[in-house]
This record gives structure tokens, sequence and C-alpha cells, in this order.
């Protein structure tokens, strides 16, 4: 069995040992420009166009990520060839922990008290009532699954936003355009974890955000065009929305002279919220791979017309 390995950057290395340790039976080929026909599977990160539509005649490509729309954008994979994505692989855990900060963070006022801190304020606020702090989960798959239930089990009401019905634990779930009109206007954080799609591109726009209660937050750990940045900044600046936790952005790395830099209600990470970790994600790619080739079937695989 022949493998090609598409990662360029500083742990290429050690994603090529990771797999060749992993599937001693394969052949584990890095990539360089050369005939792709001749490999049963490609494992890629970030590839491009020209190397997306020389993988025509693999079985299957395995992306070393969840999200898949990169690849997607790239009309030159042929359908026929299965394109499986990352299932958590370590990711969940990962964005539970930024998760579970930013609502905490939030609950209780800590945005307020570092102000209050820069001024020399002493300014003690009441407890918030912890069973009308709503918390938002748009996505309801691998990670925002996980993410829903634990925050629920903080106790916090927790409301779950999904396309097709979901049923998890206390936590209420709603659907489709209707299920999230509903659920914003009850929300004081709101974590996004959708894929970016046709259907999910600037979702978050001015007229969504504007259904969110006076000083809500937006904790964006998805993609960076689920939101209409202008919308957000202006809404921060009106004073509409009380601030923002962004990991990842329409741009990245964010240009240097991006409004977000520097905007006092909006904090930054850089595309960390859930990172890919190369043990979990090649013993799931080693898997997968030998489940494939005894002729069974693999979980994970993107479905191509709802694109995530
Ligand atoms: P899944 O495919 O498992 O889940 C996607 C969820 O989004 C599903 O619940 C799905 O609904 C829902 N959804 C999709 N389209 C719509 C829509 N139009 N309306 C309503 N709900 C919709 O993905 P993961 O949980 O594994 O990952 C989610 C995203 O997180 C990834 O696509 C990626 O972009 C991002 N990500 C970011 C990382 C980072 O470091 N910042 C790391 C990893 C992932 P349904 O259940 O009905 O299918």
């Amino acid at each position: 069995m022949r493998i090609l390995l598409h990662y360029a950057g500083r742990a290429a290395g050690a994603w090529h040992d990771a797999f060749v340790r992993a599937l001693p039976e394969a052949e584990i080929v890095p990539w360089t420009p050369q005939d792709a026909s001749t490999f049963d599977y490609a494992i890629v990160y970030k590839p491009t166009a020209e190397q997306a539509a020389a993988l025509a005649r693999v079985k299957a490509v395995f992306n070393l990520g969840a999200g898949v729309d990169p690849f997607l954008a790239m009309p030159a994979l042929p359908a026929s060839v299965a394109l499986v994505r990352l299932e958590d692989a370590g990711m969940a855990e990962q964005m539970v922990e930024y998760a579970i900060y930013a609502v905490l963070r939030v609950f209780r006022d800590f945005p307020r008290y570092a102000d209050d801190q820069r001024a020399r304020r002493w300014s003690p606020q009441r407890r918030a009532d912890k069973s009308a702090f709503r918390v938002g989960v748009l996505g309801l798959g691998v990670l925002g699954q996980r993410v829903a239930a634990t925050i629920s089990g903080l106790g916090f009401p927790v409301l779950g936003w999904s396309r097709g019905a979901r049923t998890i634990g206390d936590v209420t779930t709603l659907a489709g355009a209707e299920g999230l009109r509903a659920l914003l206007p009850q929300c004081r954080v709101v974590i996004a974890l959708l894929p970016h799609t046709p259907e999910t591109d600037g979702l978050l726009n001015r007229a969504t955000l504007s259904l969110l209660p006076q000083g809500a937050w937006l904790v964006n750990l998805a993609r960076g065009a689920l939101v209409v940045e202008s919308d957000l900044l202006a809404l921060l600046d009106e004073g509409r929305l009380g601030g923002a936790m962004l990991d990842v952005f329409v741009e990245e790395p964010l240009p240097r002279d991006h409004p977000f830099w520097h905007h006092p209600r909006i904090e930054i990470t850089p595309h960390v919220s859930g990172l890919t970790l190369v043990e979990p994600a090649v013993a799931q790619v080693a898997a997968k791979i030998r489940a494939l080739e005894r002729g069974l079937a693999v979980t994970g695989v993107v479905d191509r017309e709802r694109r995530y």
C-alpha cells in the first residue's frame, strides 16, 4: 500500500515518522511534484488546488483537520474520491477548555473587573443568576455536542442549534432558521462551532447578532467567515454586544492593521482553540485506512452536497 503524505511546515518530519510507526505495512511517501496515480491513499493538510487535482485516482483523501472548507472551495478534487475529515482526535477536549473559560469569564464578570483594576476601582458586583444565564452553541457536531454537554453540566441552561434535530441530555435543541431566531435572543454567550459552508457564510451578521440580548458575547471557535467582521465591530462600538472572543478570522494570520487587534472588547487567539494533535490524528487515520482496506465503511466521510 502506498500513501502520499502532504504536510508542509515545521512538524512535517514528526507526521511522517508517526505514520510510518502507525502503518508499518505501508510506504509513506512525502509529497513532491509527482504522479499521484500510483498511490492508494493521500493524507493532506491544506493542499493547493493543483495538488488536489492530482488526487483523482486515490481511494480516499484524509484531511488532517476537522474543517474541509478550503478543500471544497477547490473544484479540483473529483467527487468520486472520498474525502475523510478528522473527528475529534483530541480537539473536542481543547474546544471544551476554551468554551468553559469563555463562559465563566463572562458569567463571573472578569472583563468588568479587568476594567476596574485598570481604573483602581473597587466595585464588587452581585452574583449573577446562573439559571438565567443561557449559553447558545451553534453547531452540534462532534465538537459542539461535547461543548454543549459540558457547559450544561456546569449548571448553565444551554441551547444548541444544528441543521437537523439532535438530542443531547439537558440541552434544548433547535434547528433551522426559525430555531436560530428563537435561540439568539435568549443567549448571554453564543459559541460558534459550525462548518463554513455556503449556508453558514456570513451567518452572524448585523441582523442575526442584533437578536442577541444587550451585552451578549460572541465566541467564534469555528471559522472567521461565519461572522461579518464589520457588523460585529459596529455592534460592539454601539454597545449592543458586550464583547467577543475570537479564535478564527476571515484572513489569517490576522493582518497587522486589522481593527480587532486593539479593540477593547475583543480578545484574540491565533486559531488555537482545537489544534490537530499528531498522535490521536495519526491513530484515527491509520485505523480508518485499515478499515477501508478490509472493505469496511468509515465515519467522517464528507458529504459533498452538504459540504461538511
Ligand atoms: P461536524 O461536521 O461534526 O458538525 C457540524 C455541526 O454544524 C452539525 O451539528 C451540523 O448540523 C451543524 N450545521 C452545519 N451546517 C449547518 C447549518 N446550515 N445550519 C445549522 N447547523 C448546521 O463538525 P465538527 O463539530 O467536527 O467541527 C465544526 C467546525 O469547527 C469545523 O467545520 C471547523 O470549521 C471548526 N474547527 C475549528 C478549529 C479551530 O482550531 N478553530 C478546530 C477544529 C474544527 P447537523 O448535526 O444537523 O448535521
